[in-house]
């Protein structure tokens, strides 16, 4: 039993230690994928209730030379570990000014806004805003047309600060969507509190929306909790009309998912937006 024993606690190092060796090639990968122009952005329209085109959630890509597309559920946790994430967020901002600067320019695409996933790590940064500010002013985007996807977790390391930070967003003209809502630990009491835009179902619950009465109520919950907050809700990851319509029953107004488009190239997403145009 004792041998068994050992044996079972040298197979758990093994595990243990290719498991880390694994992450540091991944970490070494990521530094040199930053480096090589290796990442890129798709986007992912979001509708209103009239099929109107509002904008595009911002969704980071990275094509590894070998291991082609790597999800980012697979390599952000680590960026975040390693604060790689602050200059991958960087890059990913400075992307999304610039967008919007070209969007600017033409009248078809000139209104539309940018939601932008922050990590808690790059939010907490003592100079996130700052850093926002100059990049908007160094391409001369309007602030009005940034949306910034936070989680609830970020809100919870320190609420005041929280609450100070969105504040500050607020000031430039900058939004703030609570993203993954439902999900987390949100009491009514910072939520009231904290200066937000929008709220944004998370896709857990509207995948299961039509035939699980638990997060059905959930969901109805959130939009009532939006309503009474004066808070914009969004949902995420709306697949099927029955879906769409369920929400929209309930007093969704804003919506996002496969039903409307995936998230696609930034080429495509323009050609989707100039067809809208011309139809
Ligand atoms: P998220 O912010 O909740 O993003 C929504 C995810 O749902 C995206 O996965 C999107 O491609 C997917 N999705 C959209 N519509 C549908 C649908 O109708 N059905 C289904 N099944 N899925 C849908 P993705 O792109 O793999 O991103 C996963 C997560 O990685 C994101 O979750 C977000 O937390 C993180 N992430 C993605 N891009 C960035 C980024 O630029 N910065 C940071 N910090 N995190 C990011
Ligand atoms: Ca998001
Ligand atoms: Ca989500
Ligand atoms: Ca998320």
């Amino acid at each position: 039993a004792k041998q068994a024993g050992r044996n079972k606690l040298c197979a758990y190092n093994i595990q243990m230690q290719a498991h880390i060796n694994a992450r540091a090639v991944l970490e070494t990968e990521l530094r040199q994928a930053l480096q090589d122009k290796q990442f890129t952005l798709y986007y992912q329209v979001q509708v209103d209730v009239s099929g109107n085109v509002l904008g595009a959630e911002v969704l980071l890509r990275w094509l590894h030379p070998l291991r082609g597309w790597v999800a980012p559920a697979d390599f952000i946790p680590l960026a975040e570990e390693t604060g790689l994430i602050n200059e991958l967020g960087e890059w990913i901002l400075a992307e999304s000014c610039k967008t919007l600067a070209v969007w600017a320019q033409s009248p078809v695409s000139s209104d539309l806004t940018l939601a932008i996933n922050v990590s808690a790590k790059q939010f907490n940064q003592h100079h996130f805003v700052e850093q926002l500010a100059v990049l908007i002013g160094h391409y001369g985007c309007n602030p009005q047309q940034l949306k910034l996807e936070i989680t609830e977790s970020l809100v919870l390391g320190d609420i005041e600060e929280a609450i100070a930070k969105i504040g500050k967003l607020q000031g430039l003209g900058v939004r703030v969507s609570m993203d993954d809502f439902g999900t987390g630990y949100s009491s009514l009491a910072y939520l009231q509190r904290l200066p937000l835009s929008q709220l944004k179902i998370d896709r857990s619950f509207v995948g299961n929306v039509l035939t699980n009465s638990h997060d059905a109520a959930i969901i109805r919950t959130i939009l009532l909790l939006g309503d009474s907050l004066g808070i914009d809700v969004i949902a995420e990851g709306v697949e099927t009309e029955q879906q769409r319509l369920y929400l929209l029953a309930n007093g969704c107004r804003y919506f996002q998912g496969f039903l409307f488009g995936q998230p696609e190239p930034l080429p495509d997403f323009e050609r989707r937006i100039d067809a809208i145009a011309l139809s």
